[in-house]
């Protein structure tokens, strides 16, 4: 058994999990497509050719790197400042640390939740007799006979026309859902999420460089995070409907066979595919409805605890975070680190050498701590990928 697991592991590797995961997004696009041609739904705005978002964000990620490739090589000075931002920052190109455990986990979690968001809710509610269940799926989705409170949060004026008890459904499964998961739907539940890590994972099977964001553009991505966070709450009320300007809706009701509005929408999505690919959760950065839900952190049951006394101050979990939150390796006091940024994504503590520096826990219970023997195992691996790294450095600040 042991053999073939090995087996197995060497033939799947992350990458080649990658590379599969998009070519089944591909067959699905295309079979929408055909969907869309040959359809005899119109319910939707117009054809939706999800497939060409796919063709202009691979076009665009090509146009990048070919601008990136010229402003180095003719710009001696942004050359170096490229060459600084190799793979050693938050972002870049360093691989994990475990081979199999709590990240495997939050990949299969990520799929299952990608597969049962778009397509599972239907048979859910048919089993509950057409119930609408409240939760973040995208209602525009219409085989999920659900209510969404992204889609009312996004449509706060409908309130107006709601009963007590449904706007109490309402407030209480947010307030629930803020508290049991908190943003452990951005790292593990969200359909935008999975695309943007399988992104991430294509481009360093590619070995590509990524992108970092250093602390100052971190700090300046804040009001537009804000200025979102309104759109998203108060277009509604004078006459606007976010709804036409989110990526997602390229994702979950597309997907699902439904025609949707491709225009914002779509050069949105395009810009996240674009952005993603280069740095790691690019839209969670940006993303209102998950700041939303990080305000409420303070509530949530998950949590990020840092035993101060373990910490070694070496910065791996700083480099690591696909959010930046610079807290996490300069606290020196609080054992309580969560941030509205957090996503949970555990990968700070995956990246911590020290044993139960670094934690995460669930009403008090850490059931995933940093370990420096399971850091050690997937040293060997990471040695020669960063002497690379290091040499590629050298060799561009020699230049
Ligand atoms: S602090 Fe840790 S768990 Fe939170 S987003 Fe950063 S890497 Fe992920
Ligand atoms: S990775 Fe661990 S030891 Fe290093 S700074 Fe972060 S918490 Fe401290």
């Amino acid at each position: 058994m042991k053999k073939i697991y090995l087996k197995l592991r060497k033939i799947f590797t992350p990458t080649v999990l990658a590379i599969c995961g998009l070519l089944m997004l591909l067959s699905l696009f295309a079979g929408n497509l055909v969907f869309y041609a040959f359809g005899s739904d119109d319910s939707g705005y117009a054809i939706t050719p999800v497939l060409i978002i796919l063709l202009l964000a691979i076009i665009g990620i090509v146009l990048c790197l070919w601008l990136r490739r010229r402003i180095v090589r003719n710009d001696p000075v942004m050359g170096r400042f490229a060459a600084e931002r190799i793979s050693l920052k938050p972002g870049g190109t360093v691989k994990g640390q475990r081979k199999f455990g709590f990240m495997t986990m939050r990949w299969l979690i990520m799929l299952i939740s990608f597969f049962a968001l778009i397509y599972g809710v239907k048979w859910l509610g048919q089993g509950f007799g057409n119930i609408e269940l409240p939760i973040f799926a995208c209602p525009i989705n219409q085989d999920q006979l659900i209510d969404s409170s992204c889609y009312t949060l996004a449509h706060l004026n409908s309130l107006v026309g709601m009963s007590w008890s449904e706007i109490g459904i309402f407030l209480g499964s947010l307030l629930l859902s803020i508290v049991v998961l908190g943003r452990f739907i951005c790292g593990f539940l969200c359909p935008m999420g999975l695309i943007q890590d399988l992104t991430h994972e294509t481009r360093q099977g590619l070995k590509i460089e990524g992108l970092s964001f250093n602390e100052k553009l971190y700090s300046r991505l804040k009001p537009i995070k804000w200025t979102l966070l309104l759109l998203f709450l108060g277009l509604s009320f004078v006459g606007g409907n976010f709804c036409n300007i989110c990526p997602a809706i390229t994702v979950s009701p597309a997907l699902a066979g439904f025609k949707v509005s491709l225009f914002l929408s779509g050069f949105f999505m395009i810009v996240v595919i674009i952005g993603s690919f280069f740095k790691r959760r690019f839209f969670c950065n940006i993303c209102p409805l998950g700041y939303l839900i990080g305000l409420g952190h303070r509530i949530s049951l998950f949590r990020i605890k840092k035993d101060c006394q373990a910490c070694t101050e070496c910065g791996a979990c700083y480099e690591a975070c696909p959010m930046g939150i610079k807290t996490i390796y300069t606290e020196r006091e609080k054992r309580d680190v969560t941030t509205a940024d957090c996503i949970m994504c555990g990968e700070c503590i995956d990246k911590c050498p020290e044993n139960k520096a670094l934690a995460m826990s669930f009403g008090g219970l850490r059931f995933y701590k940093a370990s420096r023997k399971t850091f050690m195992s997937g040293h060997k691996k990471n040695e020669k990928r960063l002497k690379r790294l290091i040499r590629k450095r050298e060799k561009n600040e020699s230049n």
